[in-house]
């Protein structure tokens, strides 16, 4: 083929995007896979047959509907979204994000977010050509407020993002610090609760007590990652001019139909969550026992550890070689160091981590 020069990419790609690496994800193969917080049960077969039936009458020769109307009805209600603050849904929280960047970005528009975080708001923001802060947490990985009150002040953002429970670290940020950053906030704050099934806690109840704060979900980390379904809720206002930027039909018609049932089946996904919670805590407290590691406290269904120092590359490519993959969070460097975070599995699965981790460190 032909081949294009080096100097036309660097003429048109944006320099900022050539720098990027696209957002890697490892072929798990066969492996036990502990890496991307997927919930690892499936369906019961009756279920499933259910399902199947529901799938038979979609239209695929149909476009979806654009606004989903019938989804966004019972996501409301399973959401616990407040009267009057309204939702809009992306195709993941992943879309949402870039949304909400889209909507806000232009000239010395800013991000501002905490390290270590979610790296899709730092990827976005320079998707979406605005500039990226991120606030150093403390050691403990809890928020250094006045750091951010400080960035703030310096940086003036239009969006905040904080992920509550954290991603990857896993603790939830003190919540009186988060309503004084929302105060303190110029433009819009999401609370990002892609975890919120595993925490309990929640601001979703105080979209209407603060113009600029909206709460994000998703199913993904529900069991239904597959789907690519996420929901953004706040102030109609805001929310209205979001739905702007959004394509039209971002959300499949089979996503439709799929997410429809399954929230119908929510005491299934609940009993799923309820099981890794539980399963959570068995595996903090094996870990815990463990010398020579710090485990760190989790309400999220992943639990990161920090290993002897310089151990973690070796520690993850034994385990890779051993069938089972997590995530290795040493290469990002700062505070993660030495980390590893491991999603917590079906008891099988994370007692066969176990076995092979304790002989690694
Ligand atoms: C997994 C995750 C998401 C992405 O969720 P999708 O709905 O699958 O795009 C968003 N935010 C955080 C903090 C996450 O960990």
């Amino acid at each position: 083929g032909l081949t294009v020069s080096q100097d036309k990419i660097e003429k048109w790609i944006r320099p900022e995007i050539r720098a990027l690496s696209a957002y890697h994800v490892p072929d798990p193969g066969e492996m036990i896979k502990l890496d991307a917080m997927e919930n690892p049960y499936h369906w019961p077969e009756e279920m499933i047959n259910e399902w199947f039936d529901v799938l038979k009458n979609v239209e695929l020769n149909r476009y979806p509907d654009p606004s989903a109307k019938k989804l966004t009805e019972q996501l409301r209600i399973d959401m616990e979204v407040p009267q009057g603050a309204d939702i809009i849904l992306g195709n993941g929280s992943d879309e949402l994000i870039k949304m909400i960047a889209l909507a806000l970005s232009g000239k010395e528009r800013t991000v501002l977010s905490v390290e270590p975080g979610f790296v899709m708001y730092r990827m976005i923001a320079t998707f979406a050509d605005m500039e990226y802060f991120g606030v150093p947490l403390n050691e403990d990985f809890s928020l250094n407020e006045t750091a951010i009150l400080n960035d703030i002040e310096l940086y003036n953002p239009a969006v905040i993002f904080i992920a509550y429970p954290n991603n990857p670290t896993g603790n939830l940020f003190d919540e009186e610090s988060i309503k004084r950053i929302i105060e303190a906030a110029p433009g819009v704050v999401i609370v990002d609760e892609a975890y919120h099934a595993f925490a309990g806690n929640s601001f979703m109840p105080l979209v209407n007590e603060y113009d600029n704060l909206l709460v994000m979900r998703t199913v993904s980390k529900m069991g239904l990652a597959g789907l690519r379904l996420g929901l953004l809720a706040g102030n109609p206002k805001w929310l209205h001019e979001f739905d702007k930027v959004r394509l039209p039909y971002n959300i499949n018609i089979l996503t439709q139909a799929s997410a429809e049932f399954a929230m119908k089946h929510l005491d299934v996904l609940d009993q799923q969550t309820q099981q890794i919670c539980e399963d959570r805590e068995t595996l903090f407290n094996e870990l815990k026992q463990l010398d020579g590691i710090h485990v760190f406290p989790s309400k999220a269904n992943f639990i990161l550890v920090r290993v002897a120092e310089g151990q973690a590359d070796t520690i993850f490519n034994k385990l890779k070689e051993q069938g089972v993959l997590i995530k290795n969070l040493n290469p990002a460097g700062g505070l993660l160091k030495d980390c590893l975070r491991i999603t917590v599995g079906t008891p099988e699965e994370n007692s066969k981590f176990l076995t092979a981790f304790r002989k690694l460190i």
